[in-house]
This record gives structure tokens, sequence and C-alpha cells, in this order.
């Protein structure tokens, strides 16, 4: 167990690095970030800043002398450099190593029996065309690497469209476009001694690619497969000896919970537990590392409702100050441009609330 007064160390500056650290701090530790890129908005509510860059391991060694323990918030961190602080991470880089590349982490996920879209790794316009002769179209093709809220997607509705695409010279990866009932996220914690809890899954809706609401309870077709769906989370987790929050994305389709991605950190669909659930996925997070008792993870208001706060939205978002029982987290993002995420808010509805606008 750490101690309080220790120090967490986080790799990666962005806002789930800011909620962690603010989680952390509640709990009485000190954070360092670890982030090339400036501003950041987590280096502003923390101890201290590293702004080294990712392939330099002197400074990355230099980082963990001055951790108990390390973490990530951002799944890109390059990771052949972290050999020089494996001691200190929380959690061993095969997990980042397995969500960076979409075919690894498919492959992986199917190795332990989940279902994944079917799919085809891509190279080459001919193994383009290849593929959606196996697979049919609408298809969805996606870089294997670096994608994130839609970004390096491209959604192909027939071959002769595909033959008309510039393809980035990346390796890539033609899905099948799943038809679903209801998109949802299996969130869970798993501690160092292999304890896992669970969040209640949300029901996630996607604009764009991108998050734009969780809520809670989720529909039946959510609830009757989320059972499926967290016995294969925890093999995950189990099989990378993962330690913290780790969330998998999931489509509910007639058949049965078909795996999208994963995420070996804290999750968009998760920030409603820091008001909806007894401890929240940061709070779990952090206690998890520095292993400390794990907490509640209960619900604890009738219905939930998180809505992200996207680009210019954000001049607008203080409008939600006026709502029963409603909690704004902006990001101290400096430019509210279209597509970033520059907040989110979460609604609650318990024993009666009501009054909310829609
Ligand atoms: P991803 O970055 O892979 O999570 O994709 C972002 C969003 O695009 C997902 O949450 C879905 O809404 C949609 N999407 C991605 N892949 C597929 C697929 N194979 N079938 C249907 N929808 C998809």
């Amino acid at each position: 167990m750490l101690a309080p007064g220790a120090t967490i160390g986080i790799l990666g500056g962005g806002q789930l690095g800011r909620m962690l650290s603010l989680a952390a701090a509640q709990l009485g530790y000190r954070v360092l970030i670890y982030s090339p890129e400036t501003p950041s908005v987590a280096a502003e509510v923390s101890a201290g800043w590293c702004n080294d860059d990712w392939h330099d391991m002197a400074a990355l060694t230099r980082f963990g002398d001055r951790c108990d323990v390390v973490t990530w918030e951002w799944e890109n961190v390059p990771t052949a450099p972290l050999t020089a602080l494996a001691p200190k991470l929380a959690a061993p880089v095969r997990a980042l190593e397995v969500a960076q590349d979409r075919l690894q982490e498919k492959r992986f996920v199917a190795g332990l029996g989940g279902t994944p879209a079917p799919f085809v790794p891509v190279d080459t316009p001919a193994d383009l065309d290849a593929a959606l002769e196996q697979l049919g179209t609408p298809a969805i093709l996606k870089t294997r690497r670096d994608g994130y809220d839609g970004k390096g997607q491209w959604r192909i509705g027939s071959r002769a469209e595909a033959a008309a695409l510039d393809l980035p010279q990346v390796p890539l990866i033609c899905e099948k476009q799943v038809e679903f009932e209801a998109e949802f996220s299996v969130l869970l914690v798993r501690s160092r001694t292999g304890d896992h809890r669970f969040w209640d899954s949300p029901h996630n809706v996607h604009r764009d690619g991108m998050l734009a609401t969780s809520t809670l309870p989720a529909p039946a077709c959510v609830t009757a497969q989320t059972g499926a769906a967290r016995a294969l989370a925890a093999q995950v987790a189990d099989a990378l000896d993962y330690v913290g929050v780790l969330t998998l994305e999931f489509f509910a389709t007639l058949e049965g919970p078909v795996f999208n991605e994963m995420a070996p950190r804290v999750h968009n669909s998760g920030h409603w537990t820091i008001e909806g659930a007894a401890t929240s996925q940061f709070d779990a997070h952090i206690r998890a590392i520095c292993g400390l008792p794990a907490g509640d993870t209960r619900t604890v208001a009738d219905r939930i409702a998180l809505h992200n706060i996207i680009g210019p939205r954000l001049h607008e978002a203080h409008d939600w100050l006026s709502q029963p029982d409603t909690h704004l987290h902006l990001y101290g993002k400096k430019d509210a441009l279209p597509g970033r995420k520059m907040g989110h808010v979460t609604r609650l509805w318990r024993g009666g609330t009501g009054g909310h606008r829609t």
C-alpha cells in the first residue's frame, strides 16, 4: 500500500490525467505528469511536470526515479522506451502493446473466446478489394494504430467507392459494419491481487465516431449481454495481469455481444461514475495502482446521463449549472475547436428528482 504523500507518475497530460490527478490528490498523493505536449491540462492540476520526449529514455528513467508508481492515461505512449521505468509501472506494458494495434487487439480477444466484428488486415488496394469481397459491404476501414474518436476511419459503401480511395501508407484493418441494437462498455477495475469489480454498463451513443452520450440504466438488449461481456473483460484483464481500470467496448447484436475495442485505462463512458457511483473510475484506478481497498462501484442514482461537451459548445456549458443534480466538468482546454472534447456534464435523477431540461 502506498502511504499518503507518495508520488504517482502519469504518462500523458490530457483530461483523463487531469481527473486522475484530482482523485489522487484527494487520497493524499502527489502526481507528476510526463507529457511532451504543451500546454497540459493534467499538469495544471498536478504537483509537477516533465515535458520531455516519449523516446528520451534518460528522461523517463529520471521520471521513474521521482515516482513510487507509474501509470498512463493515454494508450498510445510508445512502448519500447518504457523499459526505462518498467519496475515502477503498475500494469505490464503488454496491455499497451495489445491495445495500440487493432489487429493484435482483435486477435487477442478472439483468442480468449470473444467475438470481434469480422476483420481482414489490409496493406494495399488489392488487399482492400479482397477484404471487401470476403466481408461484403458496408464495411469500415481503419488505421491499425493511432486512431481515436473516429479519426483514421473510412466507411465504405461499395467496392467502387473503395477503389477511389487514396489509401494512407500505413497498416490498415477492414471490418464488416456490424448491425447493432446498441453500443455499451464494460468498465472494470482489477486489483494487484487479481480481484475484479465492475460498474454498471452504460448505453453509449456515438456521433461522427465520437462518444456523445452514456446513459444508465442501459436498455434490456444491453443488460441481457453484460454478463457475457463482463466474463470476457475479466479474462482479458487476467491474461494481461492488468492493474487498474480497463474498458472494453461492445456492440449489442441479435447474436450477442460483439467486441469493438479496448482501452487499458479510464474511459470517457465512465465519467458518470464521478457522481453516479459510490467510487469513481478515477478513484478506483488510483486505489488499485496504490494497493488500497477497491471501493464500492455501485450506481447511486435511478437514472444518469453523461453528455460530452464538444468544441464550441463550451461557450454555453455554464448554462448547465442552473439544472438540479447536474455536474459540470470542464477540462481547461483553450481552443474550443470542432470535434475536440472540452468537458462533460453528468445529470442524475434520484428518488423523484426532476425538472431537468432535456
Ligand atoms: P472505434 O474507434 O473503432 O471505436 O469506432 C468509433 C465508432 O464507430 C464506434 O463506436 C461505432 O459507433 C462505429 N463503428 C466502428 N466500427 C464499427 C463496426 N465494425 N461496425 C459498426 N460500427 C462501427
